[in-house]
């Protein structure tokens, strides 16, 4: 088959790749139609070093990218039994185990294996675990890991649903917010663009966009949400707030000045929630953080969780994820679509790949 392959930084390719067969009974193999790319893809594009080990600017063997991917299921393993053949499924961003009780519940983020030293369950993003940016993959622990596309959701609905969407709700829900609060998301990529529409669905009261992108803080326009600049946000949100700072934020940049600037707009007892991937010695003001008792989480969503709260909001028309893809790529163009992706070129904001 052919697909998108990590040859190190800077260097991913459309080439042949073995076609992937079914390794283990729970596991499933997908026909691909769509897919897209992460903003978490451009770290292994970058060459950057994620987690302790993974460290990308080092030779490491061959393997297809992506995590965003859905399609229509061609072969099932013997154990899957949600799933038949023709069904056409989407695939959540990132799988565990399957079998631990966290996998079980639907929290592959925190599974049990993972957390006991195995090597990362993540597919498209480590030698081993080849992606969905591919005419073909294995879709491993299939019964959990991939949901048949519901009604009334459309394709580029079922792609967000893979990771941004839900990355940005359980941000949202990291980040308390309640009906009535104030929110502010830091960063408008689509992981940050879906986390304030999503904000907005629970029943914040205002969500201020932060970007310092124009077009981008200008989407939020589509849900209501408040576009600002990073540099109007303090004094627009003190003065809004009287002066006491906002409920919650929801960092998704991952970098110390935006941190920095979440920890400023909170209001003391706010509640402070990051989804952006933060590098090896990047620095959070913890002393101001005590001082304001604020809660903090900073996770990786667990995406199948999110699914049974967010598809009837998306089915609803209460999320829409309108504007979000801008730009569209067959598999064979998807070295430029990393590229322009990665180069921010053209006002992309994301990208779809279309088999
Ligand atoms: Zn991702
Ligand atoms: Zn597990």
């Amino acid at each position: 088959m052919k697909a998108l392959v990590f040859n190190g930084p800077r260097n991913i390719q459309y080439e042949s790749f073995d076609d992937p067969k079914i390794t283990n009974n729970s596991n499933l193999i997908l026909k691909v139609e769509k897919c897209s790319i992460c903003g978490s893809d451009l770290h292994m594009y970058h060459g950057d070093v994620l987690g302790p080990k993974l460290d990308y600017s080092q030779p490491m063997a061959k393997f297809c990218t992506g995590h965003e991917t859905i399609g229509e299921v061609v072969e099932i393993g013997s154990g899957v039994s949600t799933h038949k053949v023709g069904d056409r499924v989407l695939i959540a961003g990132g799988m565990g185990c399957g079998k631990c009780k966290r996998c079980l519940s639907g929290q592959l983020n925190i599974c049990e294996q993972a957390a006991s030293g195995k090597p990362a369950l993540a597919y498209g993003i480590t030698p081993g675990f080849n992606g969905g940016h591919a005419e073909y993959m294995e879709v491993p622990f299939a019964d959990i890991g991939a949901a048949k596309i519901p009604d009334g959701v459309t394709d580029e609905q079922a792609i967000l649903l893979t990771d941004a969407l839900a990355t940005g709700y359980y941000g949202v829900k990291m980040a308390h917010v309640k009906p009535g609060d104030s929110v502010a998301v830091i960063g408008q990529g689509p992981v940050g663009l879906m986390a304030a529409e999503a904000a907005m669905a629970v029943g914040a009261s205002r969500v201020y966009c932060i970007d310092p992108d124009e077009t981008r803080r200008n989407l939020s326009l589509h849900f209501g949400g408040i576009p600002l600049s990073p540099d109007e946000a303090i004094e627009r949100i003190r003065e809004d707030t009287n002066g006491i700072g906002i409920d919650a934020v929801i960092e998704a940049v991952g970098v110390g000045p935006t941190l920095k600037q979440a920890v400023r707009l909170l209001r003391w007892g706010g509640s402070l929630s990051v989804l952006g991937m933060l590098q090896k010695g990047t620095e959070l003001p913890l002393q101001i953080m005590q001082a304001k008792s604020l809660n903090f989480h900073a996770g990786v969503s667990g995406i199948v969780s999110m699914w049974d709260e967010l598809i009837p909001l998306v089915q609803a028309g209460r999320i829409q994820g309108k504007g979000v893809f801008t730009h569209e790529f067959s598999l064979a163009e998807g070295a430029e679509a990393f590229r322009l992706f990665d180069a921010r070129e053209d006002g992309v904001i994301k990208t779809m790949i279309t088999l």
